[in-house]
């Protein structure tokens, strides 16, 4: 692991990843998606303390496959094979069903390289704190109970990698649910 992270391949990534969601917003329907690799990046380095530069630019590239026409090829191309088979373990298999989708996610979560691993925990870190700061206007009560265990299921299979980023979801899962218990407890 290298001691520090290579600026010029992290605003690389960040540009083409940008670049790539740029006509895409997140689920609250306001934010633009790319805070979100960013948010998922800037965990990694801040609270996981991480300075391995593929793992970064991996995390900034995390969703292009799954959620823009960006191809295997392309981030071959432009980022190397490493960079390449760590965003595809970070990506699900769209041509599958959802539910299937999500049942994979977690039986596959042990199976992923420790990499891969410390970039999908910031990923569901940060979407827990969506689900619970900025709720998609559509969602149930239910529906966000739902995704936090699903996400504490997957999690489960992903941690031992680093304390801190295990923390992190933990505290930020059991504040999710306690804003869940309050806001049903409200509304009854
Ligand atoms: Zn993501």
């Amino acid at each position: 692991m290298g001691e520090t992270l290579d600026t010029c391949k992290l605003l690389a990534a960040l540009k083409f990843s940008a670049d790539k969601h740029r006509r895409q917003k997140r689920k609250d329907g306001e934010s633009p998606y790319i805070n979100h690799p960013i948010d998922v990046s800037e965990i990694l380095v801040r609270i996981a303390g991480v300075r391995d530069t593929e793992t970064i630019v991996a995390a900034l590239l995390h969703d292009t496959v799954e959620d823009t026409h960006t191809t295997e090829d392309e981030l071959t191309r432009h980022f190397g094979a490493d960079i390449c088979s760590l965003v595809m373990e970070c990506t699900d298999d769209k041509s599958l069903p959802k539910a299937e989708r999500k049942r994979l996610q977690i039986v596959n979560a042990s199976h992923k390289s420790p990499r891969a691993r410390l970039i999908k925990i910031a990923d569901k870190i940060c979407n827990v704190l969506d689900v619970s700061n900025t709720p998609p206007a559509d969602w149930t009560l239910e529906r966000r109970r739902d995704y936090l265990n699903w996400a504490s299921q997957v999690v489960a299979g992903l941690r031992g990698g680093n304390a801190e980023l295990d923390a992190l979801f933990d505290l930020s899962l059991a504040e999710a649910k306690d804003k869940l218990d309050a806001q049903a407890a409200s509304s009854v």
